[in-house]
């Protein structure tokens, strides 16, 4: 079988069309777009078609599409050692925990490498299990968690899929103002609020019985919901006064995303375990982790844990890991992320809410932006998800790659972005919402 030395945009789309089935999808609706490569922020098709990247990829690629430095780091390790087993010990994996650690709060000693975002999570849980010999894990209502076994079961409404054998997962909502649970009307009620509740349910379901509390430090997918100053550090205070873990999963707001390295670093609340994957080598190559706290480390030092895989920690996926870290501290990626996200693309896209009424609500941090789109605005009406895939096809059309989520849009461009490319991505959403103002509105 050969593969065309110059394939068409017609020849790819029909080969996937015919041979390959896509996650979260309805197979007889796809028609994927056809991507032949990439560089930067930048992406292209077989016939010349260019695309501006503002979903980073499922909110992934942090340094951007083909960084040279990482792709030479992947060539140069495929060329001495390509795969090797996880329990061998091996110099990229030793070095590529020690600056993942470089990053952690004080007192995180060990990393546990996986394959993804939702192995990283089972791990976590597994662990927190273990270590407190009791069941529970809390989770939130807006999030997600990935899409295996537990992960799927701890991920929050409406992506949530029931696995009889994964049990003890208990949920309970987390703060969420311009749709309060709560019926509070600031940030302050509903933090204080949304504490109380939590501490309602560990109490209903048992302090005895729950091993850990397990929360997206910024919930993602769930619609960029930058908690509360005072959430996350009252939720520690929970967790230790009933004796839980606190397992905050940073997959996809971690290494640069929010403006810091950690999306924790932006609130005074550590937690006992870390989970991360996505940006920590932008995906170049399969990759996720544990960062664990020392306590958790000693006692797993004299007790047998009983998980792994076999390609965790894989060469090519520390080499990767290695090069990026090393490339987004020497390039300033994070301070650049900062930087654009509070200078042009927040104020940029609270601009464009002032101009569409379509838009309910713009709430992020750094380049993790979502727009919450309204038929009425006053009763905060979801406009529906059709219409928001509609006009996600409308930007792409002109040239801008988004992630929509239900009736939202999330904005979130690679760490490296700069100001001309935020003007153009402005520029289309506001003809495009424009559009579809005047239409919906
Ligand atoms: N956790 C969070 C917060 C995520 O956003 C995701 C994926 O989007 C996952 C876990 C799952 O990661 P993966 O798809 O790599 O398994």
């Amino acid at each position: 079988m050969s593969i065309p030395a110059q394939p068409s945009n017609q020849y790819v789309h029909d080969l996937d069309r015919e041979h390959v089935f896509h996650s979260w999808s309805t197979q007889g609706a796809l028609n994927p777009l056809v991507i032949a490569g990439g560089s930067g922020c930048t992406l292209w098709d077989y016939d010349g078609k260019q695309y501006l990247d503002f979903s980073s990829q499922l909110v992934n690629t942090n340094i951007g599409h083909q960084h040279p430095a990482v792709v030479a780091a992947i060539k140069a390790q495929a060329d001495t050692l390509v795969t090797v087993a996880p329990a061998t010990a091996n110099l990229m994996r030793g070095e590529a925990a020690k600056r993942i650690l470089a990053r952690a709060p004080a007192g995180f000693s060990k990393v546990f490498f996986t394959n993804a975002g939702a192995d990283a999570n089972e791990n976590a849980m597994r662990m927190a299990r273990i270590y407190t010999g009791r069941d529970k894990i809390l989770s939130a209502y807006r999030s997600y968690h990935g899409s295996t076994g537990a992960a799927i079961v701890a991920t929050g409404d409406p992506r949530r899929v029931p696995n009889e054998f994964a049990r003890g997962h208990v949920h309970f909502f987390n703060p969420y103002l311009y749709r309060t649970e709560f019926h509070a009307s600031n940030e302050e009620e509903e933090c204080e609020r949304a504490l109380a509740h939590l501490r309602r349910v560990i109490e209903c379901e048992g302090p005895g019985a729950t091993a850990a509390i397990l929360l997206e430090t910024i919930p993602g997918t769930a619609g960029i919901l930058v908690p509360p100053k005072g959430y996350l550090p009252g939720v520690r205070k929970l967790a230790d006064e009933y004796g839980i873990l606190l397992i905050f999963d940073e997959v996809m707001a971690g290494f640069g995303r929010t403006g810091s390295w950690l999306a924790l670093d932006h609130f005074d609340a550590v937690p006992d375990l870390i989970c991360f994957a996505k940006g920590v080598n932008s995906g170049y190559v399969p990759a996720g982790g544990v960062m664990i706290s020392k306590p958790i480390c000693d006692y797993f030092d004299n007790h047998f844990f009983p998980g792994g895989l076999t390609y965790s920690g894989h060469p090519l996926a520390m080499a990767a890991i290695v090069a990026t870290l090393d490339a987004m501290s020497e390039e300033g990626m994070v301070d650049n992320a900062r930087r654009i996200g509070q200078e042009l693309l927040g104020p940029g896209l609270e601009r464009l809410a002032e101009r569409h009424r379509l838009i309910g609500e713009v709430r992020g941090i750094g380049l993790f932006w979502a727009l919450e789109f309204v038929s009425d605005a006053r009763l905060r009406t979801p406009l529906a998800g059709p219409l928001v895939a509609q006009m996600k096809a409308a930007f792409a059309a002109r040239g801008l790659l988004t992630f929509t989520v239900e009736n939202r849009l999330h904005v979130v461009p690679p760490c490296i972005v700069n100001a001309a490319q935020v003007e153009e991505a402005l520029a289309i959403l506001d003809e495009v919402i424009g559009e579809f103002s005047a239409r919906h509105a």
